[in-house]
């Protein structure tokens, strides 16, 4: 057994007998065991529950259960804190949740059990995905696993540095203005935002409901898209959830690049864009146009409003989502004279205080007065943002960008520095204005220190198997998915010891 393989390599030891289901479990646990007290992705995991589901999978699969039929039997799938999995606590990092436990699965969860997955643990995120380096969490940061003194990013860093680390094969979380895919970026694995209701949200806490996907999170883009044909397609319980059958993401993925037209967005190329970065990512187009791309530049010339754009709408949206969590419904509850000091206390000790910050925000756009000139005003220039895509998707099949200005920063950097916090998704907002679909695969290192680099593809509503596909071969073709940060490849004292020095 071995951190480099992949579902697919675990998929076929499976079937064939070779390996089971408890022994995978135990690999990976093992891992979490070890690694985790420096990485700090899991903030609950629970080996019986965890053996107890690998021993049911062993014994569908010794009753003759196939793969076909259960296409993840025996593989573990790790959760972010904002997915509700029945029984389990529901905290999204908050202590505002308290000992709050999930009455019922989320579709996605459903989902995954259909396919026979284990789900392994609970993974750390920013409070209630309301960051960009899971320092925002209430039980404090996940570590990058390429830099024990770096940030894995965020908000869903616990999903990002579980998976860099092969803690679990895959991983769930959420993306709301780039958290699947800046994190992802952040620890050298794939991860992909879907289309919005192409997943459905039934059973994820709502930051911004009109921003927010639950998406995949895997090491390699075969294994992205094994998750992501398991978790989309459409769910009465979501109203936004779109009717449209899900294609054979897998059998896709082997059509190449010949033929499809790439678009580079100006925009994205421009100042305060890390220099090795943008080599990588150039380095990257080349590779795409030896393999029979044609790239040409585009432009999205709203781009410089999404920032405000998604600030405004997101806090907005948060303000209001968060309403309920008032003392009397869900969790924690510091009690008062009256209702109103209930709930004063209440949210006043169990939010942190960039939850706090988001709700102000979101209060004051919403409110009288100022409702047109800022929050109706955002909804007009995200109807522009989203025209700006639709139109480049005109002229090109997919985009290809950066997916963050610069790598995983310090812990602590920007912690006291909001906006430059905000400015680590300058590349991944505007996808989730828009409504479409983006995917970020490492596509290189950076020299000393070497952290991993993130490229970002971006496609039009429902494009994730164009985007899969581009993803693919551009990394069967280069080395970078098979580079592990040095905490994984080793998983000796030593090799944690040199990690963090
Ligand atoms: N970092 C962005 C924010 O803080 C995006 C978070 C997310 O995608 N959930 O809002």
């Amino acid at each position: 057994m071995s951190p480099e393989w992949t579902i697919e390599d675990w998929l076929s030891r499976l079937a064939r007998r070779e390996v089971s289901a408890r022994d995978t479990v135990g690999f990976y646990l093992d891992r979490i065991r070890r690694l985790d007290p420096q990485l700090r992705a899991f903030l609950e995991y629970d080996p019986g529950d965890a053996l107890n589901q690998a021993d049911a999978a062993d014994r569908a699969l010794a009753g003759g259960t196939t793969h076909q039929k259960k296409p993840l039997l025996g593989i573990p799938v790790a959760i972010k804190d904002n997915l509700a999995v029945r029984g389990h606590p529901l905290r999204c990092a908050s202590r505002i949740l308290g000992d709050f436990r999930s009455p019922y699965d989320a579709t996605v969860i459903e989902k995954l059990r259909q396919a026979g997955a284990i789900l392994l643990g609970r993974l750390n995120m920013d409070e209630f995905a309301m960051g960009s380096s899971t320092e925002n969490s209430a039980f404090g940061p996940t570590r990058n696993p390429w830099d024990l003194q770096r940030t894995p990013g965020g908000s869903s860093g616990g999903s990002a540095a579980a998976v860099a680390a092969r803690e679990c094969p895959a991983a769930l979380g959420s993306d709301t203005g780039g958290s699947i895919r800046q994190p992802a970026a952040f620890c050298g694995c794939v991860g992909l935002k879907p289309t919005y209701g192409r997943v459905s949200r039934y059973g994820l806490v709502a930051f911004a409901s009109s921003l927010d996907q639950i998406g995949p999170l895997a090491g390699t883009v075969r294994d992205t898209a094994r998750l992501l044909q398991i978790i989309a397609g459409h769910d009465p319980r979501d109203a936004t959830s779109l009717p449209d059958a899900v294609p054979d993401y897998l059998s896709e993925l082997d059509k190449g690049v010949r033929g499809l037209r790439l678009g580079l967005p100006r925009e994205y190329f421009a100042e305060g864009l890390d220099p090795q970065i943008r080599e990588a990512v150039m380095a990257a187009v080349r590779q795409l146009t030896n393999l029979g791309a044609e790239v040409l530049e585009v432009s999205l010339p709203h781009t410089p409003y999404a920032l405000a754009t998604y600030y405004v709408i997101a806090t907005a949206e948060a303000s209001t989502n968060l309403a309920r969590f008032d003392g009397i419904r869900y969790g924690l509850r510091v009690d008062g004279q009256d209702p109103l000091e209930l709930y004063e206390r209440t949210r006043g000790a169990g939010f942190g205080s960039e939850v706090k910050r988001r709700i102000i925000l979101g209060t004051f756009v919403l409110s009288s007065g100022y409702y047109d000139a800022y929050y109706l005003r955002a909804q007009k220039v995200r109807t522009l943002i989203r025209r700006d895509f639709l139109e480049a998707f005109q002229k090109v099949d997919a985009l290809v960008t950066p997916a963050t200005p610069t790598p995983a920063f310090r812990l602590g950097e920007k912690v006291s520095d909001p906006l430059q916090m905000y400015l680590s998704d300058i590349f991944t907002l505007s996808c989730n204005l828009a409504g479409i679909c983006g995917l970020s695969l490492p596509c290189g290192l950076t020299r000393e220190p070497q952290l991993p680099i993130g490229l970002q593809l971006l496609g039009p509503p429902l494009g994730e198997a164009t985007l899969l596909r581009i993803a693919y071969a551009y990394e069967q073709s280069t080395p970078w998915h098979k580079v592990l940060p040095p905490v994984a490849r080793g998983t000796s004292e030593a090799a944690l010891a040199a990690a963090s020095s």
